[in-house]
């Protein structure tokens, strides 16, 4: 089952075009969000290295997907300021070596995928959940995707349900003081915000969902 439902480089050339379409139009949002108990800049920050990966994008259309995500992280960290620079830099570098220089990926190599990614961020961030942070929104969507594939879980249903925790992780973030990044700063006072990082990230994996749908 996990075997024959293949993603080809197509779909994930569309996915990088429609995470920058998203970051832009979230900027203002994500922005308001990280105003609120940051400083001010994360959907600034986004557009910025998103912009920087559709410019150079035409370039890379020929490279693998090892090769491919390696360069969009690349292009993340080089361009994207504060903590997400190095996160989403290195969590889209790690993205691609599950696919082992190929142009597709079954079901299992692209949730494995999802996890090298996710597991650049715990170890660069040194966050769990419960911080505040992206890892609140990627490590129990991580779980519940690997938990749904363990139950034989049809493919769009188990990246449904991986979606669905990351909206589920983003939401407990709003209650919550934060341990880690700038909001820490706060104590009591970032109780009741979400957090930004916590929130791009379900916004990008739900560019990857929109896709399969298509
Ligand atoms: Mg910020």
């Amino acid at each position: 089952m996990y075997e024959n439902y293949v993603l080809n480089k197509q779909y994930f050339i569309q996915v990088i075009k429609d995470l920058a379409a998203m970051v832009e139009e979230q900027r203002d949002y994500l922005t308001k969000l990280d105003a609120e108990i940051g400083d001010s800049d994360h959907g600034i920050n986004l557009t910025i290295g998103f912009r920087e990966v559709m410019k150079k994008l035409p370039e890379w259309e020929n490279e693998d997907l090892t090769s491919l995500f390696k360069k969009v992280g690349m292009a993340l960290l080089g361009k994207v300021g504060g903590a997400a620079g190095p996160l989403y830099g290195g969590l889209f570098m790690k993205f691609g070596e599950p696919a082992a220089n190929k142009d597709e990926v079954n079901f299992l190599e692209f949730a494995e995928m999802f996890k090298k990614g996710v597991e650049l961020v715990e170890s660069r961030g040194k966050a769990i959940v419960g911080d505040k942070t992206m890892v609140d929104t990627l490590r129990p969507a991580l779980d519940k995707l690997f938990e749904a594939i363990d139950n034989e879980v049809k493919p769009l249903e188990a990246f449904e349900q991986f979606v669905k925790a990351a909206e589920v992780g983003r939401d407990s973030t709003i209650p919550i003081v934060a341990r880690k990044g700038r909001a820490l700063r706060l104590g009591e006072r970032a109780i009741g915000h979400l957090d930004p990082g916590a929130t791009s990230s379900h916004l990008i994996l739900s560019v990857f969902l929109d896709n399969l749908k298509k």
